[in-house]
């Protein structure tokens, strides 16, 4: 852990950072939404449309997910998916019908607030535009959000490193002014930082990895952006820094 190096060296950065970039599942709302979209909603659909029981139905499509796999920009298209398994709705009726089950973590919600007056706030997330724009509907927070990304409505991709740069070209802000943190290792950490944003690693459930830029939740990381602070300089590599393992 160098956690107190960092905090030093970072006090001596003031304000790079114009925009905070968050994730949306896992990191802002709880991922059970979309575990009650793919492993509930859609088989049993499934199973109701072929005539066969909830558990044969749930077999069939959780194959057919991973056979696809989440490093698949597909995994995220809830479209793609209503359009193979001919389910006869569209993904609008379906998310707004079941918007219910969005539930928002309470260090996100708090977090939002407290950095929302002092930089521009954005997501970028590797689910369609749609979900994103319903989740942060529900819980009520879409408001504080100056741009919504999706990775997967916007270019068609996953969150890799040329996404984040191209990200940055339409938002029209240098990478090292954006501070993006989010739940998965690769998409939110690696891929970011290797596109020079400021990534944070958002670890809520106890995992192994350590580092000054792993947080466990979002109270953590807001508690970094200190009055006149920028965070830390940009990288000079843009690489993955070695202390996150
Ligand atoms: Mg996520």
């Amino acid at each position: 852990m160098r956690r107190e190096s960092h905090l030093s060296r970072h006090n001596a950065d003031h304000g790079i950072t114009r925009v905070v970039s968050f994730d949306v599942d896992g990191t802002i709302v709880e991922s059970a939404f979309n575990d009650v979209i793919w492993l509930q909603v859609i088989p049993e659909l499934y199973g109701r449309i072929h005539d066969i029981a909830f558990a044969e139905a749930r077999q069939h499509v959780t194959r057919a997910y991973e056979a696809i796999g989440e490093y698949d920009v597909r995994w995220y298209q809830l479209d793609y998916w209503l359009d193979r398994f001919q389910l006869g709705v569209t993904q609008e009726e379906l998310l707004r019908r079941h918007g219910h089950h969005v539930r928002a973590y309470p260090d996100a919600v708090d977090a939002v607030r407290r950095l929302r007056d002092r930089f521009i706030l954005i997501v970028n997330s590797g689910m369609s535009d749609e979900f994103i724009r319903v989740k942060l509907e529900q819980v009520g927070l879409r408001e504080h959000f100056q741009h919504l990304f999706s990775a997967v409505s916007l270019f068609h991709v996953v969150k890799t490193h040329h996404y984040y740069q191209r990200m940055c070209e339409l938002l029209q802000v240098s990478p090292a002014e954006i501070v993006h943190v989010g739940d998965h290792y690769d998409y939110d950490y690696v891929a970011a930082r290797r596109a020079g944003l400021q990534a944070w690693f958002l670890q809520r459930d106890g995992g192994s990895r350590q580092g000054p830029f792993v947080v466990s939740d979002l109270r953590e990381f807001a508690d970094h952006f200190n009055e006149g602070d920028g965070l830390e300089a940009p990288n000079s590599d843009h690489r993955p820094r070695g202390e996150v393992r």
